[in-house]
């Protein structure tokens, strides 16, 4: 018995062992991932349901990774964050969507917005992301409103954010707050802030049928949103059922599946000209 204890912490140790250095070989092949152009960014299209047309998408980061084939926003953010690497990660994303974004709206859709997912630690104010931005703007020769930033709810709850926030409408980028109802939001952050858009998590899209939990918490957030002066984003939409349900709400955007799949700039472009609600 002593015989198989000792066997068995030993090979617990050793797959501990290999969690660790699995996750040091990611860290250092993060390091190296922005100077070897390992990053891609892939687009999905956001509906404008008063037209149909493609008015803004939401930028997704993909790390096609040399060995490893291509790894999961969800894998590698969180190891970014902990090292600190999210900051010049997101300042590349950043640039790479104004870059395009200046790019679609000269050849296909003069008012097109991009969203752009950032991590809390972005917007730290050791971070100096926002300069960043700004140079990059400029660069480009973009109007800061041709951007979105989508933030989650514990952000809201930082002492620097009302800060922050001006300082991002001074340079007339719109704020997103996303993954709504899933964080730690109070009304009165929404009451105290001036967000532009808020999204309504897939969570809350997936049972809407009437009667349902999910239906009166979506008609309840669009009502209270728009009171407030907030536009609505659906995400996660997959059926044609949830997309006519969230339009007869007065929801305003939508994307998912149902419309497209993220995708590549190419693939993004051919959907410009289409009207994919009908
Ligand atoms: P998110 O911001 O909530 O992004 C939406 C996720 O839902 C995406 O997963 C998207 O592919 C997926 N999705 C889109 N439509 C549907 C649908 O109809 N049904 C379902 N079930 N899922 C749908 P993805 O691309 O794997 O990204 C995962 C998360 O990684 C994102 O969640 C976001 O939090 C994070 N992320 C992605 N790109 C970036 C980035 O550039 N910076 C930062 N900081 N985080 C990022
Ligand atoms: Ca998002
Ligand atoms: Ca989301
Ligand atoms: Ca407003």
């Amino acid at each position: 018995a002593k015989e198989q204890g000792r066997n068995r912490f030993h090979y617990f140790t050793a797959s501990m062992q290999e969690m660790a250095q699995a996750k040091m070989h990611l860290t250092n092949d993060l390091r190296n991932a922005l100077a070897q152009n390992e990053f891609q960014l892939v687009y999905q299209p956001i509906i404008e349901f008063s037209s149909g047309r493609v008015q803004k998408a939401e930028a997704l980061i993909r790390w096609n990774h040399p060995v490893r084939g291509a790894i999961s926003p969800m894998e590698f953010i969180p190891v970014a964050e902990e090292t600190g690497l999210i900051v010049d990660i997101g300042n590349w994303v950043f640039h790479e969507a104004a870059r395009q974004t200046q790019q679609w709206r000269q050849r296909y859709q003069p008012d097109f917005q991009l969203s752009i997912n950032t991590s809390p630690l972005q917007l730290r104010a050791d971070a100096s992301s926002l300069q960043h931005w700004q140079r990059s703007l400029k660069s480009v020769g973009l109007p800061g409103s041709a951007l979105a930033i989508e933030i989650t709810e514990s952000l809201l709850m930082d002492a620097g954010f009302a800060e922050r926030l001006i300082a991002m409408h001074e340079l007339g980028i719109e704020v997103s707050l996303d993954d709504f109802g899933t964080g730690y939001s109070s009304m009165s952050y929404l009451k105290k802030f001036d967000i532009d858009y808020l999204k309504i998590d897939k969570s809350f899209v997936g049972n809407l049928q009437k009667g349902s939990s999910d239906f009166a918490i979506c008609e309840a957030v669009i009502v209270m949103a728009h009171k407030l002066g907030i536009m609505v984003i659906a995400e996660g939409i997959e059926t044609s059922s949830q997309l006519s349900i969230l339009d007869t709400m007065g929801c305003d955007y939508g994307q998912g599946y149902l419309f497209s799949h993220p995708v590549s700039a190419l693939e993004l472009e051919k959907l410009f000209k289409a009207d994919l609600k009908s």
